[in-house]
């Protein structure tokens, strides 16, 4: 059998063929591979850079994958198989490459983002999680430093400053929501350097169907919050400008933090006060401000949504690792964000996941199943996919689907199947659809004398030590389906287990096959033996969907058990109903989505052009009354033409800006409405583009017409203009968040997509 296998479909047909050469070259790679074996340490990056200069494409790509073959051995340990060097080379020539579960992608994703890191591309590899981008880069760092290629990864908790220092390397691991959110907050910046992550060039984007179709649509969004109290500024001012070290010592297990004697006197000189004395009131508050600035950090313990802290494990999404915070914290978090008069934040900006990969110049990336959603990779992205073949053959086996009448049955039936296996000491992994669920078996398990290892989808690094011992004899590992991803499953030495390898209960279809294959995938990894088998009732959700399934439920025997293959074949049909649903979701979304990245982009190349070469100044001039035209002529006589061109500048950034904010705010408004509007009549994304376009239309002149208002109240000095003066404020806070629920989320579609076909 050849390396590539044959095609479900058609996508990914072309990438065979375009990829036939390197079968010939191998024999070749191997011989260079071999000459590579003599080069020192020292000689790594000038050889490897060398790869890249030879004159034609094949030519370079031989070498690299005959050097890095080496560089991979010699640091990591693993000399990369024939099957990884094509993943190598499809992620090279920008393709989704379908490789499975435990087939070695990190290091193929590793390889390829040094191949272009080497060809003087800066790339970033989009892991699932903060954890996975974490354990890749430093896993793969020798291998990157051999090569001369430096590297880092970004996660929510690192700081401001070094972020930014990060972003400066070839190559950075993230998450996709940790980078779109600096993307976001690129937005705004005044100055170049004040830049995170500047142009996108290349993503490798691992779990690539995860982020790129099922989080396609998530929104990204930046909000912040412009009202701020005085008397709050003046204390989060004061111990904003206190240092640690200096002014203040934060105890070595991190829980408290305190004034030094040095800083209590600076506090006292600066507010004028007697902290021990008669203002232990203002000591406390200046205690719990510190605490609040110093051990409490936004979007990693806390968001801000609609003027409030929230914790982050609430409705956004997110997890929090801090769940309960100690009394009066609250209230000194609030104040150091402003927020006791601030009725709400707004959305400043927001951003699909789409979106954000459509930024990049090349996009490529690797996953267990990509081949199912061949047509929406290309559909929506231009992406081509090659299967590489697993290099040793897979043995699993999947068993036929076993449909039971009631949840009740399903799950007991699910119980006794754990139970029996559990017995002989085969690992068994329960793949369910949801929290509850998971709780619920777990539950009978225990009733039944077996302590399984519960997982949803909470901490990810817990989840990876966890996920990585299911594979011992004796475990029972209870899992919702992202929890553990990204971490392989090791089978213990023990010879009855490496003879039955893991079985793998999926307690319920997903709504796509796609999530089922990456489930089953837990099992039979590199060759292993194992199992796999769903359990489905009637009362699952995907088959509450087809009416004809209900008439099913006379026919289970006294268990529950239903063996009428027709039955069966009932969920296959609304699995593909479902997965219908969801490209069609995906394309509607995007109709509305595309509208609103164009005009984004449109503003944002607007405002790059104000801020680097002065554009806009001139037709602000114009539409200047003659009175404020002669006051800022004035300007030019007394201070320059410099500080008159940035003054003008910044009016216009601010004013962009907050155009902005408010169309974005104008967009939401008629999203949300649009469907409901429309109903019988237009189709919703005409009517929404209709109605955006025209509001668009008036988005510049807008701009004009506030700036030039302020401009005849504002004046001109030396120091340039001061929009603070003028009430103009950029927000004093900003916090990022993923919308899950906002009107952008696919829920009120659905449903009105729905009714729609009813009522046609
Ligand atoms: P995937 O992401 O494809 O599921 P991983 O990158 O997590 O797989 O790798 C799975 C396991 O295979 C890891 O334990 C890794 O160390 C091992 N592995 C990868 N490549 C090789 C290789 N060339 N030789 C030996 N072990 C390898
Ligand atoms: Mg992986």
């Amino acid at each position: 059998m050849g390396l590539f296998s044959r095609l479900l479909g058609r996508p990914g047909a072309q990438a065979d063929k375009k990829f036939a050469w390197l079968e010939k070259e191998r024999a070749h790679i191997e011989a260079l591979s071999r000459e590579y074996d003599s080069t020192t340490d020292a000689e790594f990056p000038a050889a490897a850079s060398a790869a890249f200069e030879r004159d034609s494409r094949r030519e370079q790509l031989v070498h690299y994958a005959a050097l890095v073959t080496v560089a991979a051995e010699r640091t990591l340990g693993e000399r990369p198989f024939t099957t990884q060097i094509t993943g190598l080379i499809g992620l090279l020539e920008g393709q989704i490459v379908q490789m499975l579960t435990g087939e070695g992608k990190t290091l193929v994703g590793a390889m390829a983002a040094a191949g272009y890191a080497l060809q003087g591309r800066r790339v970033h590899v989009v892991s699932v999680n903060d954890y996975l981008a974490e354990r890749d880069e430093s896993w793969m760092r020798p291998l990157f430093e051999l090569l001369g290629v430096a590297s880092a990864a970004i996660t929510e908790a690192l700081p401001d400053a070094e972020r930014r220092t990060s972003y400066d390397n070839e190559v950075v691991y993230g998450s996709v929501q940790e980078i779109g959110f600096d993307v976001l907050r690129d937005r705004f910046v005044l100055e170049d350097s004040a830049l995170r992550v500047g142009e996108r060039d290349v993503v490798i984007v691992d779990e690539a169907d995860s982020v790129l179709i099922d989080e396609a649509r998530v929104p990204l969004v930046l909000a912040g919050s412009t009202t701020v109290e005085a008397a709050d500024e003046q204390i989060a001012a004061l111990v904003e400008g206190l240092d640690e070290g200096q002014d203040y010592e934060i105890s070595p297990d991190r829980k408290a933090v305190s004034l030094t004697d040095a800083g209590a006197d600076r506090v006292e000189s600066l507010m004028d006060v007697d902290l021990f004395g008669a203002d232990t009131a203002t000591l406390a508050a200046i205690n719990l401000a510190l605490y609040a600035k110093a051990l409490v950090t936004r979007d990693v313990d806390y968001l801000v949504v609609d003027g409030r802290i929230k914790l982050i494990s609430d409705s956004r999404g997110r997890v929090a690792a801090l769940q309960r915070w100690p009394d009066g914290l609250q209230a000194a978090v609030e104040a150091k964000e402003h927020l006791e008069t601030s009725a709400s934040g707004e959305i400043m900006d927001q951003m699909t996941v789409e979106e954000l990969i459509h930024g990049y110049r090349t996009v490529c990336g690797m996953t267990g199943t990509a081949v199912a959603v061949g047509d929406d990779l290309r559909e929506f992205y231009e992406l081509e996919i090659l299967v590489v073949e697993p290099h040793e053959p897979m043995i699993r086996q999947d068993l036929a689907d076993r449909l039971y009448t009631y949840q009740e049955s399903k799950e007991r039936a699910i119980v006794e199947e754990v139970v029996e296996q559990h017995a002989g000491g085969r690992p068994v992994l329960v793949g369910t659809r949801s929290v509850a669920e998971s709780e619920s078996l777990a539950g009978r398990l225990r009733d039944r004398g077996i302590d399984a290892a519960v997982l949803n989808a909470k901490d990810d690094s817990h989840e990876a030590q966890v996920i990585a011992a299911a594979g011992r004899r004796g475990a029972v590992t209870v899992s919702t389906q992202m929890a553990g991803r990204g971490t392989d499953i090791l089978l213990d030495e023990d010879d009855a287990v490496r003879s039955q390898g893991l079985l793998v209960i999926g307690a319920g279809r997903y709504t796509s096959s796609r999530l089922d294959d990456q489930l089953r995938g837990r099992a039979g990894r590199q060759g292993d033996p194992g199992e796999s088998v769903f359990f489905t009732s009637l009362e699952d959700e995907l088959l509450t969907r087809v009416p004809e399934a209900a008439r099913f439920k006379e026919e289970g025997d006294e268990t529950g058990f239903i063996a009428n293959r027709r039955a069966a074949q009932l969920v296959e049909h609304a699995q593909r109903m479902a997965e219908g649903e969801n490209t069609a979701n995906h394309r509607d979304t995007w109709k509305f989505n595309e509208l609103m990245a164009k005009q984004r982009q449109l503003v944002l190349a607007r405002r790059e052009g104000i801020r680097k070469s002065g554009a806009g100044q001139g037709e602000l001039l114009e539409s200047l009354k003659p009175e404020t035209r002669g006051k800022i002529d004035g300007a030019r006589r007394d201070h320059g033409e410099e500080v008159v061109e940035a003054a003008l500048r910044d009016v216009l950034l601010f004013e962009l800006d907050e155009r902005w904010v408010e169309h974005l705010a104008y967009l939401n408004d008629l999203r949300e409405g649009i469907h409901l509007r429309t109903l019988a009549h237009e189709r919703p994304h005409e009517a929404f583009n209709k109605e955006s376009i025209a509001a668009f239309a008036g988005f510049w002149p807008d701009v004009l017409e506030t700036s030039s208002q302020v401009l005849d109240d504002a004046t001109i000095t030396a120091e340039g203009i001061d929009l603070a003066a003028h009430g103009l404020k950029r927000p004093s806070s900003t916090w990022t968040y993923i919308a899950a629920d906002s009107a952008f989320g696919s829920d009120i579609e659905t449903v009105v997509n729905r009714i729609r076909s009813k009522v046609k």
